[in-house]
């Protein structure tokens, strides 16, 4: 499965690695404005790169944005190919980015972030699939997803059309903080509406008529289970709107909440405990209640033994990088295509303070994200 090029080591594939492109394809990336739904200029510039290297690039519309699809041939017999993904969305404020580079990080320095999340994964994988080109190198072939609309609940994952690709294997590069975490375990997410009804009138004249659905929304958020529930579940009630005037009893209040588990059992008790108590405070008080759940995505959960997490394992330790199994609390990407049957690993690929406007990543991360593609598309063999 690893060749011998593991066994020497990737000392000389990290020289092949050209740092100033890699800094100056991250930069020009991040100086095209792309908030969710408005990637068509960045994917532009991808595809055009990408066609450069002889990949084939499809962008698969879906109606509110498109994913950008691309394949490689990486020349080697009966290899199957590996997915590589990032999303080329990013979270706003974004619009007049400004960056300084002081020779050890990029940084953003205005109001805006950097866009490195998830801007630096896309210019590590062009690189990377540059050095191959360039030294003509035998990799594995390639398919390459770039999303849109991640930051807006995965809309690119979730259109994804799976019966253009045919991996089994992703390396998604979408987690913050320094190179060396692989992200094993997220959990599944769910958000709920409930609109509440109780019965308008005129607050001074009749308040007796009225049945308020503010009191009646207090009394339920007060009561329902919230913030942390265990190491592995959260809740959170998120947005709440409601009333009309201060002579108003209100009539109706929508709320808005998600519950998140990496054990699915959990999950369905606390939200059976959620929409239980809400249902009964609404009865007590004469309301009527409504609610609605959406299954955002699902958990997934990769096996310590899992011969393919073993293998990126064992590219991390052969380019000095000890990896660090994690489990995280949010969603990506690699939710979507691990429930499509893509077993897909998500790695810290150096971005650091994301969705703020401290936005940074170091260079060091920066090349050895770059390697770590590289090293992974040059051993991977199925
Ligand atoms: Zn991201």
């Amino acid at each position: 499965m690893i060749k011998s090029l593991m066994e020497n080591g990737f000392a000389d594939i990290a020289s092949y690695i050209d740092k100033e492109r890699l800094i100056n394809t991250f930069t020009d990336l991040i100086k095209i404005n792309s908030p969710s739904f408005n990637e068509r200029e960045a994917a532009e510039y991808i595809a055009s790169r990408l066609r450069s290297l002889g990949c084939d690039v499809f962008f698969q519309d879906y109606g509110e944005s498109f994913n950008l699809i691309a394949h490689r041939n990486g020349g080697t017999e009966s290899a199957a190919p590996l997915m590589l993904s990032a999303h080329m969305d990013t979270i706003e404020p974004t619009q007049g980015i400004s960056f300084s580079n002081d020779g050890s990080a990029i940084k953003s320095i205005g109001n805006t972030v950097l866009g490195a999340d998830d801007k630096s994964a896309i210019a590590q994988i062009i690189e990377a699939i540059t050095v191959a080109h360039e030294k003509k190198l035998p990799v594995c072939d390639i398919e390459i997803v770039f999303t849109s609309a991640e930051e807006k609940g995965l809309c690119g994952a979730k259109n994804l059309d799976f019966s253009r690709l045919k991996s089994k294997h992703a390396l998604v590069l979408d987690s913050g903080g320094s190179v060396g975490s692989i992200v094993v375990g997220a959990p599944s997410h769910h958000t709920y509406e409930m609109l509440i009804t109780g019965k308008a009138a005129h607050a001074g004249i009749e308040p007796e008529r009225g049945v308020s659905a503010i009191r009646c929304a207090a009394k339920i958020i007060a009561e329902v289970p919230d913030g942390r529930i265990d190491e592995v579940t959260t809740a959170n009630i998120g947005i709440i709107k409601g009333g009309t005037a201060t002579n108003v009893v209100p009539k109706e209040v929508v709320i808005n909440g998600e519950v998140r588990s990496h054990n699915a059992e959990t999950l369905e008790q606390v939200k059976k405990r959620i929409f239980d108590t809400a249902k009964k405070i609404a009865s007590e008080h004469g309301a009527s209640i409504d609610i609605n759940v959406k299954e955002e995505y699902n958990s997934f959960r990769i096996r310590e033994d899992d011969s393919y997490l073993k293998f990126l394992s064992e590219i991390f330790a052969s380019n000095g990088i000890e990896a660090k199994l994690a489990i995280t609390g949010g969603g990506s990407d690699a939710n979507i295509f691990n429930s499509h049957g893509i077993k897909a690993l998500n790695i810290s690929n150096g971005m650091q303070k994301v969705h703020s406007a401290e936005e940074f990543i170091l260079l060091d991360d920066l090349y050895k994200g770059c390697l770590i593609v590289l090293a992974t598309i040059i051993s991977f063999q199925r």
